[in-house]
């Protein structure tokens, strides 16, 4: 009897995982994708959809036929339910799927209630809708422009895509020739300029404050947001900020369905071993931003991790690996831990950028790196062409 792999989720870490177990077993295996979205999403040009630089067509990818082409199986519905012990998933049409070995790769939803007003006042761009709605508020306030902030509230971790985002509004303003009228500000709950959710990186946090000041940006840092009201971001500080446009980064949480699996913590991300098996279960594994990774530091005012692509893809190599093992009777023995993965990130700023480069996401490093100058902004370019290529027509093998 062949093995039923069953994958939730079909982004960076469910596809690549999917795609990785058929090929590590030479197709010799059933595997289906469970996913929500029927289209893949390169989340990092979700920094561009607000300028009109890209749109959903450009940055998505139907995977039915990705997957189609591998022998995958494909379910396009949400999992509400799994039942580790009985080796099922529930899904929301009222059917189970039973499997031998699960990978859970449901990624992320945006905490929401994390400030009050965040929802009505601000816009993000986390996922692709919200992108769009912060297009359509942009073109709204390049007819009545003001000031700007950007803005990553406490317990946030997708410090890159605020960065990106801030450094491409400075750019735009530019463009329009309103960056002499703007005020543009940047609020983070990072304890310094550059520490990214990471730790920060050598000569980082200069880098950064010369960005800014080249910008003509202003920054607080180390503090939270108390509230966001229609054109006012109240602060920890007690400072309040008035803004025409406010593009705000919350935390991320894990998937409401697996808060009652017995798999997850309270943020609904599940706690897994460096082999990506959870803790409870080795037929059961998650990868990418479902999987939980303990912050390694306290800092003043709270912040997250970015789980970024690079990471969520080492971890499905592993998990396909390690899946692999098990279906030849072999014990499990890839293991890689998220801190012990590279760090490797562009981050972009318009025309310009930064290549960061670590041997490990999280310190003690030996080596760490931050590249800046326009060849990060052509390589940011290159990498989402090359990226969408390479998971379109399945070439996970590839870097
Ligand atoms: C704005 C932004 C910019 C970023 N920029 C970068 C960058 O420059 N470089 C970088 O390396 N990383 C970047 N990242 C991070 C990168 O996008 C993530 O690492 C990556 O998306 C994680 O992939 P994932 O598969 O774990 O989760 P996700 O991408 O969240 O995918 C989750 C998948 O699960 C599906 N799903 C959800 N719920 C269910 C359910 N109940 N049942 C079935 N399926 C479900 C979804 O439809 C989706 O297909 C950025 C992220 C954001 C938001």
């Amino acid at each position: 009897m062949r093995k039923r792999v069953l994958v939730l989720g079909g982004n960076f870490g469910g596809l690549t995982a999917a795609l990785a177990v058929k090929h590590e077993l030479e197709g010799d295996v059933d595997v289906t994708v469970v996913s929500k979205d029927d289209h893949f999403l390169f989340n990092p040009s979700l920094i561009w959809l607000p300028f009109g630089k890209r749109d959903r067509g450009d940055v998505t990818f139907p995977i039915g036929p990705t997957l189609d082409n591998h022998d995958i199986d494909f379910e396009h519905h949400a999992a509400t339910g799994v039942d580790a012990e009985a080796k099922q998933v529930q899904l929301d049409d009222g059917r189970s799927l039973g499997y031998d070995y699960l990978v859970i790769a449901t990624g992320y939803r945006n905490k929401t209630d994390v400030v009050p007003g965040f929802r009505e006042n601000a816009v993000t761009i986390t996922t692709l809708p919200e992108a769009e709605r912060a297009g359509e508020q942009w073109k709204k306030f390049l007819d009545d422009p003001g000031d700007v902030v950007v803005a990553a509230t406490q317990g946030a971790g997708c410090f890159g895509a605020a960065y990106e985002f801030l450094f491409n509004t400075s750019y735009q303003l530019k463009k329009a020739g309103l960056r002499d009228r703007v005020k543009l500000t940047y609020v983070t709950s990072e304890p310094f300029l550059g520490h990214f959710g990471i730790g920060g990186l050598p000569h980082g946090e200069q880098m950064l404050g010369m960005f800014l000041g080249k910008e003509n940006i202003q920054s607080r840092i180390n503090v939270g947001i108390e509230h966001v009201d229609e054109g006012a971001l109240a602060l920890g500080s007690g400072e309040t900020l008035p803004f025409k446009y406010a593009m705000v980064v919350p935390p991320f949480l894990g998937q409401d369905f697996l808060l009652d699996s017995g798999l997850a913590d309270e943020k609904g991300y599940v706690k897994v071993r460096d082999t990506y098996q959870t803790e409870k279960y080795d037929d059961v594994y998650a990868v990418g931003i479902a999987a939980a990774v303990d912050v390694p530091w306290t800092t003043p005012t709270p912040v997250g991790l970015p789980k970024t692509g690079f990471p969520t893809e080492a971890m499905a190599h592993v998990a396909a690996k390690n899946i692999a093992s098990q279906v030849k009777g072999e014990v499990p023995s890839a293991e890689k831990a998220f801190g012990d993965i590279k760090a490797v990130c562009v981050m972009d700023a318009g025309n310009n950028g930064v290549i960061i480069l670590a041997d490990k996401m999280l310190p003690p490093r030996k080596h760490g790196v931050l590249i800046p100058g326009p060849q990060a902004h052509l390589m940011k370019l290159g990498f989402e062409k090359y990226f969408l290529w390479k998971m379109r027509h399945g070439y996970v093998t590839l870097p």
